[in-house]
């Protein structure tokens, strides 16, 4: 089936019922307080004006979804701008998780060819792609947030590399790599301390496995590689500041600097 586009049209208002079900929907968003909100608001009227939604594999997208996806993509930039976003045009939605092909080289060299299932996807200088079963109301958890998470990846992937470090003049950005270094460091040795605790009895994959990693501060995902972190400590930092401050405290002030937002919640 070719995909449904969809151009909201400039400028594109967002109705009070629309957004006050989104806020309903994502109460987080609310974090920012009363004035940052109208901006924010503002700011995903912009959003939908200058983006170009595309619905895959059968999806219409509608206002509802239009408006939940700017919303929380535009959390991010809020402080920042949304000239940060302006190096690509396409959002693409999938109705559900979607396949995508994999190459990897391992140690020994060897190239592995797989297709694996992604909840969304963050293309350099392309689209940002979405499984709306991960990102609709139904689906909004405090710990998972797939549209934070890969607009998230857009901000480090704004200076070409997926290296969780977004572009920063050089006294900032050495800062920023000292201290999420550090806290990607520290994270991976709480994951070794969680993987020595789960008893050999135990599939560490399997739901008993999987209770043990509950406790860390983050989604294990986290520990993948830098880019990684950044975009799941991203989630943590607007979903559970509060959590993600006393977690990660020299990050959630790097954070904050960077975003320009403190949060509490
Ligand atoms: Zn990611």
């Amino acid at each position: 089936m070719p995909p449904f586009w969809r151009r909201f049209s400039a400028p594109r208002k967002i109705s009070d019922r629309t957004w006050n079900a989104c806020l309903a929907a994502y109460p987080f968003l609310r974090r920012v307080g009363p004035d940052r909100l109208t901006r924010l608001r503002a700011m995903g009227e912009a959003f939908l004006a200058s983006k170009r939604f595309a619905g895959e594999g059968g999806i219409r997208v509608d206002d509802s979804i239009g408006v939940a996806i700017a919303a929380q993509a535009c959390l991010p930039v809020l402080e920042l701008g949304l000239h940060w976003y302006d190096d690509f045009e396409q959002i693409i939605v999938y109705p559900d998780q979607f396949l995508v092909p994999r190459r990897n080289v391992d140690a020994a060299g060897v190239v592995h060819e797989e297709t694996v299932w992604l909840a969304g996807e963050t293309i350099d200088g392309g689209p940002v792609v979405l499984s709306w079963a991960d990102a609709e109301p139904m689906a909004a958890s405090d710990v998972f947030n797939v549209v934070i998470h890969e607009f998230v990846h857009k901000l480090d992937l704004r200076d070409g590399e997926a290296d969780g470090v977004p572009p920063l003049p050089p006294a900032r950005r050495r800062e920023w790599i000292r201290t999420l270094d550090e806290a990607f460091e520290r994270f991976n040795g709480m994951i070794d301390e969680v993987e020595a605790a789960i008893p050999p009895s135990v599939d560490p994959d399997g739901p008993e496995g999987q209770s043990f990693y509950d406790a860390l501060p983050l989604d294990s995902y986290a520990a993948e590689d830098p880019a990684e972190f950044f975009a799941v400590a991203g989630e943590a930092f607007f979903l559970t500041p509060d959590r993600f401050r006393s977690a990660f405290p020299a990050l959630s002030e790097e954070f904050e600097r960077f975003f320009g937002l403190r949060l509490r919640g």
